[in-house]
């Protein structure tokens, strides 16, 4: 059997293949991505489940619209007004299988094999594989404190059938930084008069623990403005809900059309289920005990990584999310490091798979969401040893 050039050339999973080495409970990881389960409003969700039935019947499990559930549109559109102070009616908001399906519906509508897509470097590894599967020429942008390098960027537009830029604005994965003020305003300057889409995926926007909320780079200005949001990783990703909110109504379409013929459309039980949910529970409430939590074990990660690691070891400081970017300026490959650090059980993920221009690289990422402080300390304390007793390259 001969398989597609275009699943050929995409990288399989990374982290899923790591996650499979990591897996037994003897192993500390910080290696996936995952929300604290104890952040799964599992009781209410359980009486919006109930609720969705009693109210909806046998609608809850009948074939649904493409676009999504209306009533859940119209929430999340007046939800996106208020807080970004958009102008969005529910015909700009499509619900999506997680963020994730909205990446490869904007990637297969747009792209044709060869045109290009500037992406943040490092990059969110789940979007460079489900981009990969459209065969695109990545253009990838470094990624730094501030936001995107604006040089690189200028160069990067001025590339043949760019059709859209990719950015991660809040909190980005893998690096945990997030755009200032000013530099959204220095990207949105430079990109305006371009026939290019900016796609803002936003899953963790609303999980800022430190700071103040910044308005998104393009939302509310431009035609060419897509914002990705998701109920991952403030609800449940188990769901699969995510969405995509955008005001160009061509685009919309085209992505309409898409989606129908990958999967008809989102689970309509989750849909009717969330939407009981959050229409009869403080959500804000329940956010602020993430925020809290996450905070508290950044924190610790923080400390622990000021108290133990070798000084010449840098890392991000983020002001929410899930992750922290480190890069290590010893001589060591993260890959190398993360071989012994799997032969003290401790994982993460190796920087890799979030480039697509390099390789053997010395930055790697670290999840400190889905660990208790005790085993956050112990994991970086063996860590650090490691970092210790290697002399320098
Ligand atoms: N975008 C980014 C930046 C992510 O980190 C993730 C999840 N790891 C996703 C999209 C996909 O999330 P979901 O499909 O669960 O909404």
């Amino acid at each position: 059997m001969q398989y597609s050039n275009r699943v050929l050339n995409t990288p399989s999973s990374f982290i899923r293949n790591i996650l499979k080495v990591t897996d037994s409970p003897e192993v500390i990881s910080f290696a996936g991505g995952l929300p604290n389960p104890i952040s799964f409003p599992v009781a209410k969700l359980q009486e919006g489940i109930n609720r969705a039935i009693e109210l909806n019947g046998s609608k809850v499990f009948q074939y649904s619209s493409t676009a999504g559930y209306l009533p859940l549109r119209q929430y999340i559109a007046d939800k996106y007004n208020r807080t970004h102070n958009l102008d969005i009616s529910p015909n700009d908001v499509l619900l999506t299988t997680g963020s994730q399906q909205a990446l490869s519906l904007i990637a297969q509508v747009t792209i044709n094999s060869g045109d290009g897509i500037i992406i943040e470097e490092p990059g969110y590894l789940g979007a460079i594989q489900s981009f990969s599967m459209s065969e695109p020429t990545f253009y990838p942008v470094a990624l730094e404190q501030d936001g995107l390098n604006l040089e690189e960027l200028e160069s990067a537009l001025k590339q043949p059938n760019v059709k859209f830029i990719y950015t991660v604005p809040n909190f980005q994965n893998p690096t945990g930084l997030t755009y200032t003020a000013e530099r959204r305003e220095e990207v949105y300057n430079m990109i305006k008069d371009h026939d290019v889409i900016l796609v803002e995926d936003d899953p963790y926007g609303e999980l800022r623990f430190e700071g103040e909320h910044l308005p998104y780079i393009a939302a509310g200005k431009s035609d060419n403005s897509v914002v990705l949001g998701s109920f991952s990783k403030t609800v449940t990703p188990g769901m699969r809900l995510g969405f995509i909110i955008s005001k160009n109504r061509e685009l919309m379409e085209h992505l309409e059309t898409a989606k129908q013929a990958s999967d008809l459309h989102t689970n309509i039980f989750s849909q009717y289920a969330i939407y009981e949910y959050l229409t009869h529970n403080e959500y804000m409430e329940h956010v602020h005990t993430i925020i809290d939590l996450y905070r508290e074990q950044s924190k610790i990660m923080l400390d622990a990584l000021n108290e133990y690691f070798p000084k010449d070891v840098s890392f991000t400081v983020p002001q929410g999310g899930m992750f922290i970017w480190v890069t290590l300026n010893n001589g060591m490959t993260a890959l190398e490091f993360f071989n012994k650090a799997m032969e003290v059980d401790v994982a993460f993920v190796p920087g890799d798979p979030f480039y697509t221009s390099k390789t053997n690289v010395n930055t790697l990422r670290l999840n400190y969401t889905n660990s208790s402080p005790e085993v956050l300390v112990e994991g970086i304390k063996r860590l650090a040893n490691i970092l210790v007793a290697t002399p320098k390259a």
